[in-house]
C-alpha cells in the first residue's frame, strides 16, 4: 500500500513530517510520498519558487527511507503552464503506475472541510482511499450521505478494496503551520524546533519569508 501526501510545503515542517511518519507505520505502508503541489487551485501562490520547495523538502526527508518525494504535479506544471495541480489528475497517474493495490490519499481536518469544493471530489474515491488525519475528539457525526457510505468501520477495510473509502485516524498533533513559520520569520524571531535544522538553515542561506 502505498501512501500520498499532498500539500505545498512552504516550508515543510514537523506537523506534516510527523504525520507523514505516522500513518506509514499504522498502515504498514510501503512508502508515503510527499508529492508538492506547482500550483496550488484553492489558495494564494507559495511565498517561493517550486523549486526552492523541492529542496527544502529534500534536506527534510534525507534520512527517512520510508518517505518519497514525488514531483509529478510539478514535471506536469512544467509541461503546461497554466493548469493547476489538480489532486484528481495526480491520482489518476498514480493508479497508472500502481495497477494493483490501495492507495491511501491523507489529508488534514483543514483540507477535509474543504474536499468538496476540489476539482471533481467525489471521484478522487475512483482512484484512492481517503485518510482524514485528525486530532482526539474530532466529530464526524455531521458526514452527508456521500460520505457516509464510504465510511470504513475500521481501518483494516482499506486493504480490501483498492479505493473508495473515507476513514479518519488519529495522529498525534503539532499545531504547526507554514503560515505561522513564515510569520515568525518575517518577525525575524527563530522557527527552531517547528522543522527541521536543514530547512532553516536553507531558508536563512537563500533569505526566504524575510518580508511578507
Ligand atoms: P499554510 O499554513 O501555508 O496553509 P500548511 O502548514 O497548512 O500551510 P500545507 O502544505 O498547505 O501546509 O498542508 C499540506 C497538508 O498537510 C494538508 O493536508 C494539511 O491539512 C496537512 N497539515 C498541515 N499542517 C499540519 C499539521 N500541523 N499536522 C498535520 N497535518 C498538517
Amino acid at each position: 500500500m502505498i501512501g500520498i501526501f499532498g500539500g505545498t510545503f512552504d516550508p515543510v515542517h514537523y506537523g506534516h513530517l510527523r504525520s507523514a511518519l505516522e500513518v506509514k507505520d499504522i498502515f504498514g505502508l510501503d512508502e508515503v510520498r510527499l508529492i508538492p503541489c506547482a500550483n496550488p487551485p484553492h489558495r494564494e501562490q507559495p511565498a517561493v519558487t517550486s523549486e526552492m520547495r523541492l529542496q527544502m523538502l529534500e534536506l527534510a526527508i534525507k534520512n527517512q527511507p520510508g518517505l518519497k518525494i514525488d514531483t509529478r504535479e510539478l514535471d506536469r506544471h512544467k509541461l503546461s503552464d497554466q493548469t493547476p495541480s489538480y489532486m484528481v489528475d495526480t491520482l489518476k497517474s498514480l493508479r497508472q503506475e500502481f495497477p494493483a493495490g490501495p492507495l491511501l490519499l491523507f489529508i488534514g481536518t483543514d483540507a477535509f472541510k474543504h474536499l468538496t469544493g476540489w476539482h471533481q471530489w467525489q471521484q478522487l474515491f475512483d482512484y484512492a482511499h481517503i485518510v482524514v488525519m485528525t486530532r482526539p475528539g474530532f466529530e464526524t457525526q455531521a458526514l452527508d450521505d456521500f460520505f457516509k457510505a464510504r465510511l470504513a468501520k475500521d481501518t483494516s477495510e482499506l486493504a480490501q478494496d483498492n479505493a473508495g473509502k473515507l476513514c479518519f485516524q488519529q495522529v498525534t498533533q503539532l499545531e504547526i503551520s507554514a503560515t505561522a513559520i513564515r510569520d515568525i520569520i518575517a518577525r525575524k524571531q527563530n522557527p527552531g524546533f517547528l522543522l527541521p535544522d536543514a530547512v532553516i538553515e536553507y531558508i536563512k542561506q537563500h533569505k526566504l519569508y524575510e518580508t511578507h
